[in-house]
């Protein structure tokens, strides 16, 4: 089936092509590692995590480039606040990065590459850019001269004049245009630098990503993605380095996250507002913040707060405890109707979860044709007490690689799914206990394990096919 997108360059859905059908290439841009991540930035990795995931389950190869800002204006304060130097602060701050996108499921990048390991890069790029006449040197800074790059703007719909306006508020008399930038900054005492042929300097943020995405991914890359703060001024720039170079498209798909909220209003660090990926961790589990974060659709906003967030784990729990019944129902070997028909319900959901995710990577829609196969599963289960093995084993697999697609993990490995597995063994050891007991006539210390259990909210029920329990919610 075909995958849609909804291109920024352009502001449409299209069909996705990659360039070269045997592998799509997606750049997206990093963090700044001058702190921790808070769950705003987590939403644009999520999002970025799960286009990766659904271009692999539709059978693309994806090389996947994900930068670390570590030279910037906010690396270089943060430094110095915290006595440290820039190198030491990138490191930690990097390091939690990655722990932090670890507890997400979110697949590490094939690159990593950071700023500060690809100045000569940068440098060169800036050269050709100087020698083509788009930029041009004032007292050791260099700037990119927007109007001699004639599609600026194409992106974010910015028209140079609005641009001009805008930039008036800060002027910088060095610029011819007020809104050229930056893409070299000369030294400063106290700033880091290195050598260049315009003096001793650091680069602007925009050049690091062009350069780097075409360092690892090519001239033309198949999908670039960010936060929709990123399409201008970032990605604008970065269009018009990269193409002022090589004279080619340089990227195709352009991808943009709408905000995480608080109240309302966008998550920031500027605001005050952010929650970082660790201190939300202890409101609740990774998976459910992940399974969270894709609550809504990518475009939209999404707002954080206690009720969404319960909901969000309500919703993952009845998934899981969908897949692991149908995990834990015996198995017998004839096929019955239906067992058919569950099948064919189930193949029914996927239907509906790949249309989602081809409209756009609809991913409330796709959980919801989850939550529908997940009622189908319960349905069946409420009547039957067996299931052939193959069946069985053919939507466990559907089920498992749709759950894949969203990061969702639901085996041993997951801490909830696993709590609840030590948990159904330990009563069942405290049942066969109990049994045994009843059988020698001990009724004292079998009442006394069903008493205790009920005290913790769990009811045994003696049946004629033995007995059974369940969790009081109360
Ligand atoms: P930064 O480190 O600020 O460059 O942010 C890293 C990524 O997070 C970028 O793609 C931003 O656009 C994105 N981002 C920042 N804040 C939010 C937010 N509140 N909601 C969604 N994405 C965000
Ligand atoms: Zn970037």
């Amino acid at each position: 089936m075909v995958l849609r997108v909804f291109n920024t360059l352009g502001r449409r859905k299209e069909e996705f092509i990659p360039l070269n059908p045997s592998e799509v290439r997606m750049y997206v841009c990093g963090p700044t590692v001058y702190d921790y991540i808070h769950i705003g930035n987590a939403r644009a990795f999520v999002v970025a995590d799960v286009v990766r995931r659904y271009l692999k389950y539709k059978g693309f190869k994806v090389r996947y480039v994900s930068n670390i800002t570590d030279i910037d204006d906010k690396m270089i304060n943060r430094a110095k606040e915290m006595g440290i130097s820039i190198q030491e602060l990138g490191e930690i701050y990097s390091n939690a990065y990655f722990e932090d996108i670890d507890k997400l499921n979110i697949e590490r990048p094939d690159v990593t590459p950071r700023a500060t390991q690809h100045i000569p890069e940068m440098i060169e790029a800036i050269e050709t850019l100087i020698k083509k006449g788009y930029a041009y040197v004032v007292d050791g800074d260099v700037y990119f001269d927007i109007s001699r790059f004639e599609e600026y703007g194409k992106l974010s719909g910015n028209r140079a004049e609005a641009l001009e306006m805008g930039a008036r508020i800060e002027v910088n008399p060095k610029k011819r245009n007020p809104a050229d930038f930056a893409l070299w900054k000369a030294w400063k005492p106290g700033e880091p630098g290195w050598h260049s042929p315009w003096g001793k300097g650091r680069p602007g943020w925009h050049i690091e990503c062009s350069t780097m995405a075409q360092k690892y991914l090519g001239e033309t890359i198949d999908i670039h993605m960010g936060g929709k703060d990123l399409i201008f001024p970032h990605h604008e720039n970065e269009i018009a380095q990269a193409e002022a170079i090589t004279g080619k498209t340089f990227a195709r798909y352009w991808l943009h996250n709408e905000w995480l909220t608080v109240g309302g209003e966008k998550m920031s660090k500027s605001l005050g507002n952010f929650i970082t990926v660790r201190d939300a961790l202890k409101m609740c589990s990774p998976e459910v913040l992940r399974f969270f974060l894709i609550s809504a659709h990518y475009r939209s906003p999404l707002d954080f707060n206690e009720k969404a967030l319960k909901n969000a784990e309500r919703r993952l729990e009845r998934l899981i405890n969908a897949v692991e019944r149908l995990h834990d129902l015996p198995e017998r070997e004839d096929e019955t109707a239906e067992d058919r028909r569950l099948l064919l319900e189930i193949e029914n959901g996927k239907r509906k979860f790949e249309e989602a995710m081809d409209d756009d990577f609809n991913t409330p829609l796709a959980i919801s044709a989850l939550i529908g196969m997940a009622k189908a599963i319960n349905s069946y289960a409420d009547v039957n007490e067996k299931i052939e093995g193959r069946i069985k084993r053919r939507i466990l697999k559907i089920f498992t690689d749709l759950l894949e697609v969203l990061g969702v993990r639901w085996e041993a490995e997951m801490e909830v799914s696993y709590g609840n597995r030590l948990l159904k063994d330990l009563i069942s050891i405290l049942i066969d206990v109990r049994d045994e007991l009843r059988k020698r006539r001990d009724w004292k210390i079998a009442d006394r394990i069903r008493d205790r259990l009920r005290s913790i909210g769990i009811i045994l029920e003696d049946t004629p096919k033995g007995t059974k329990w369940r969790i009081s919610r109360k």
